[in-house]
């Protein structure tokens, strides 16, 4: 029986390369420089799939991959139906934070219950953030350049990743709030899991034992 394992470019790509290589396996072509989007290894019955990173659930929910490699703010939103989620693989670590332009007081429009608009591609984090903090916000659905909303009138507040910091401060924005720490972690099919344990388990069990504390 084969394997598919689903990964998207970039970080995600190259963290998981140490993890896999501890598990014995080789993709024998790097996404960056091959336009395939699927990847045999060194084993005749492993491939690797590349895919968008908030589609990875996607493609192991469905059982098109056994098993995948995640954010957890993608998790979050994907809500991990059908996914089983075995270990923490502590790579791609960043935080999901609140941020507002430079001299917007946001405590205080807290305080006084403004109906803050933000705008986000995390509106389900973002929706249960604010439910809990009693705080009332009209969520804007973006996919991507979050940062330039508050600088030209979209949003009063963005929810973002953060690691550095560098981003918003290039853009004279600064973080407001903590929403939660993220990480990725391995997903895997819960059929897949059943059907094909064998090859899977000790899979699994290399990856994990990979991990760094
Ligand atoms: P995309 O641009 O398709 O969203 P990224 O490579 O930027 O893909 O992000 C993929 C995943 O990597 C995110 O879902 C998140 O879990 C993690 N991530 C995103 N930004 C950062 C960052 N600055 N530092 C560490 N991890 C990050
Ligand atoms: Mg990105």
């Amino acid at each position: 029986m084969s394997i598919t394992i689903a990964l998207s470019k970039g970080r995600i790509f190259e963290e998981t390369l140490p993890l896999l290589a501890a598990a014995g396996i080789e993709p024998l072509e790097s996404p960056d420089s091959s336009r395939k989007l699927i990847i045999d290894t060194n084993h005749a019955e492993i491939r690797l799939i590349i895919v968008r990173a908030t589609d990875v659930p996607t493609y192991v929910q469905y059982g098109a991959a056994d098993i995948g490699v995640a954010g957890h703010d993608v998790l979050l939103e994907h809500g991990g139906a059908g996914l089983y989620q075995p270990v923490d693989l502590r790579i791609a670590q960043c935080r999901l934070m609140v941020a507002t332009r430079v001299g917007f007081d946001y405590e205080a429009a807290v305080r006084q219950g403004a109906r803050l608009r933000v705008a986000t591609k995390y509106t389900e984090s973002a929706r249960q953030h604010f439910a809990k903090k009693g705080v009332h916000v009209d969520l804007i659905k973006l996919y991507g350049s979050m940062e330039l909303a508050p600088l030209v009138g979209l949003a009063d507040a963005i929810v973002d990743l953060v690691s550095t910091g560098s981003t918003l401060k290039a853009n004279q924005l600064v973080a407001v709030e903590h929403v939660l720490d993220v990480s990725s972690r391995l997903v895997v099919n819960q059929a897949a899991l059943k059907l094909k344990r064998k090859q899977l388990q000790p899979l699994l069990d290399q990856i994990a034992s990979a991990i760094s504390c």
